[in-house]
């Protein structure tokens, strides 16, 4: 036998895909990047599209035909989506698991103040970030605020910054000509969580003997638009994100640069092929999108909680088959980025098992550190199913691997999956500069994720 039939290549995929159905797809992605920073917002985008694609929202108890769309929301911030197959439950499902949430910056729950005539928010990073990244970046306020009106509680959502004739938030920086001292400081040390602080204004309220005018008056811009008191913040969820839009990236357009590609460039295709499914698949399909994988999955909108299992409960009951049972015959794509190999930081990648973009969409057998620790591990035997299922619907993939062995690492949700005895496997698309404010995919890797996502749905 020749090389080329005995060895595994890497290699780009730009064969394999119509250049046309490729850049289409990608566009259909940004739009709902620009629209869904916040899982909120995801959700909701989730919703009316899967609407228009014949869902229907869930009731506890209703009979299942094959051929069924249905959905359900968890508490705004996480939806599963499903299409009954023609085999009974007890068959096991096809499941893909996905998360809605991305690093940011959090406001916290007391954080309007005043200094020095300048009003800012006081915030708390949620996700894994180089705080240097955030300053001096456009940002949009985003999110929700419940406050208690004659007893009664009324959600009103915030967003500001998303039109382009709003006025955008700011972290500020220091300039290079007093940042000596800050320059030789380690890069962890630069910047502290402390000083990630949001200029939200400057204009002092009229008025004699106030004591923090500019603070009043933000408070009042605050309480004409939605009804805020301070108190108010304390039932509150903002959140700032990069107010810039997605675009495509290169001379020659191949790649797509945007906030939030962690994980929506796996989300939304998990999604988007569920909806676009024309006939009624043989296993009931499961596209399951959650919120808190940043931060440990933890909490009821996270990969952790009870939501799903109660969910899939409820559904198995309705064909009489035991969820235990329907677990054990399933299996999960759980569908997270990886990291692409970069030149410019060779030296943290090995080469040869990291993804790579273009070359499709990325197995990850496993994901943790220190010794493979914090991983599922996905088995063999699983592993040879989905190249198989891959391979027949000629879809590019490739294996990946986050860096050099000892050199960091990271999870997914992929070990809460398979601890429900549930057989999974990580599989995502490459992404470069992940967790920045702007991050960069492939358009042709976030294309052989709708691929493989149907394939996997249709098999
Ligand atoms: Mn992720
Ligand atoms: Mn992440």
């Amino acid at each position: 036998m020749t090389e080329e039939q005995l060895f595994y290549d890497k290699k780009p995929a730009f064969d394999r895909a119509d250049p046309e159905a490729v850049a289409a797809y990608a566009e259909g992605y940004k739009a709902f990047l620009d629209r869904a920073k916040t899982e909120r917002d995801a959700v909701k985008e989730m919703t009316a599209r899967a609407e228009a694609a014949g869902f229907h929202a869930y009731r506890r108890g209703q009979e299942l035909r094959p051929g069924d769309r249905i959905y359900q929301v968890n508490r705004g911030k996480g939806i599963i989506l499903a299409v009954i197959g023609e085999q009974s439950l007890a068959e096991g499902v096809q499941l893909t698991a996905a998360h809605l949430d991305a690093p940011r910056i959090d406001i916290r729950t007391l954080p309007l103040y005043e200094s020095e005539g300048m009003a800012f928010f006081k915030t708390h990073y949620y996700g894994g970030i180089k705080k240097y990244q955030w300053p001096a970046i456009p940002l949009e306020l985003r999110g929700v605020v419940c406050v208690c009106e004659g007893g009664e509680v009324k959600k009103v959502e915030v967003s500001v910054g998303a039109d382009p004739s709003d006025p955008k938030l700011v972290i500020t920086d220091l300039l290079p000509h007093l940042a000596s001292e800050q320059m030789q400081k380690k890069m962890v040390e630069g910047f502290k969580g402390e000083g990630l602080n949001i200029l939200v204004g400057s204009r002092p309220a009229d008025g004699k003997d106030v004591k923090e005018p500019v603070k009043l008056a933000i408070m009042r811009l605050l309480n004409e638009k939605y009804g805020m008191k301070e108190a108010d913040f304390l039932s509150a969820e903002l959140s700032c994100v990069p107010a810039f839009g997605a675009c495509d990236i290169g001379l020659d357009r191949s790649f797509l640069g945007g906030y939030g590609h962690d994980d929506r460039c796996c989300s939304y295709p998990a999604a988007t092929a569920l909806m676009g499914l024309s006939s009624t698949p043989a296993h009931t399909c499961v596209c399951l999108l959650v919120d808190k994988e940043e931060v440990g999955s933890d909490g009821v909108t996270g990969m952790k909680s009870r939501h799903f299992d109660t969910f899939m409960e409820d559904i198995c009951r309705a064909q009489g088959v035991a969820v235990s049972e329907c677990f054990e015959r399933s299996a999960c794509l759980s569908a997270d980025v990886c990291n692409a190999y970069d030149p410019n930081y060779a030296d943290v990648s090995e080469k040869r098992n990291d993804g790579r973009v273009n070359c499709g969409f990325a197995l990850v057998k496993y994901t943790g550190s220190r010794g493979k620790s914090g991983t599922s591990d996905a088995t063999a035997e699983l592993m040879a199913r989905v190249r198989c299922i891959f391979d027949r619907a000629g879809v590019a993939w490739q294996t990946a691997q986050l860096g050099k062995v000892d050199q960091g690492g990271g999870g997914t949700v992929a070990m809460y999956l398979a601890n429900r005895n549930i057989d999974t496997v990580d599989a995502g698309v490459p992404v470069l500069s992940m967790h920045a404010p702007f991050e960069v995919i492939s358009k042709l890797d976030l294309y052989m994720a709708f691929r493989g996502f149907e394939a996997f749905y249709k098999a």
